[in-house]
């Protein structure tokens, strides 16, 4: 009988099954700046991300329904990409934003916005709440069709665990 990975059983990626797939940056690539995580693995007809990058740092070979691949030292974590994805599966972290916090930015389709200097919960993959979070940026305008990019900053150990946001005030 197949065995089935963690991501086939549960639908839910892991930070395994996402650095098994070259999809996450080294540390030392981390340390530099912020960098772009694509958390894309399914085989579909979508190419908006390669699109979007202006730096050519995420590209779709062999045909549309190829998954994305990430040249991590052409990306300088712009975060043009983010609002692009139809699949919110798009994230920017920051890991040297601060010596304690790192920040992880996020697509973000739900009104009302979060606004910059707010405290949130940043939850992980499966919706779970990890960590607080602080929101540091939100960019939001009629080109990015409905999805703000927003940016918050958590405790540095949570950078690759935070991939989305709940209001408090919805809470
Ligand atoms: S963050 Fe900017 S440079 Fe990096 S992949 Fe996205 S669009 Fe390209
Ligand atoms: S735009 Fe999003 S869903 Fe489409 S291929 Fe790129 S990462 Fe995957």
């Amino acid at each position: 009988m197949m065995r089935l990975n963690s991501y086939q059983r549960t639908g839910v990626l892991n930070k395994a099954e996402l650095k098994r797939r070259g999809l996450i940056p080294s540390l030392e690539r981390l340390r530099t700046g912020p960098v772009v995580i694509v958390e894309c693995i399914e085989n579909i007809p979508c190419n908006p991300c390669a699109d979007a990058c202006p730096r050519q740092a995420i590209t779709i070979e062999g045909g549309l329904t190829e998954r994305p691949q990430v040249d991590f030292n052409r990306c300088n974590g712009c975060g043009i990409c983010v609002a692009r994805c139809p699949g919110l599966a798009i994230f920017v972290v920051n890991y040297a934003y601060s010596k304690t916090e790192a920040t992880v930015t996020l697509p973000y389709e739900i009104l009302p916005r979060p606004e910059v200097g707010e405290n949130v919960a940043a939850v992980n993959r499966q919706g779970k709440k990890v960590c607080d979070a602080r929101v540091v940026k939100v960019l939001d305008s009629k080109g990015l069709d409905r999805c703000a990019i927003v940016t918050v900053a958590v405790p540095k150990s949570f950078w690759n665990d935070v991939r989305g946001i709940v209001l408090r005030r919805r809470k």
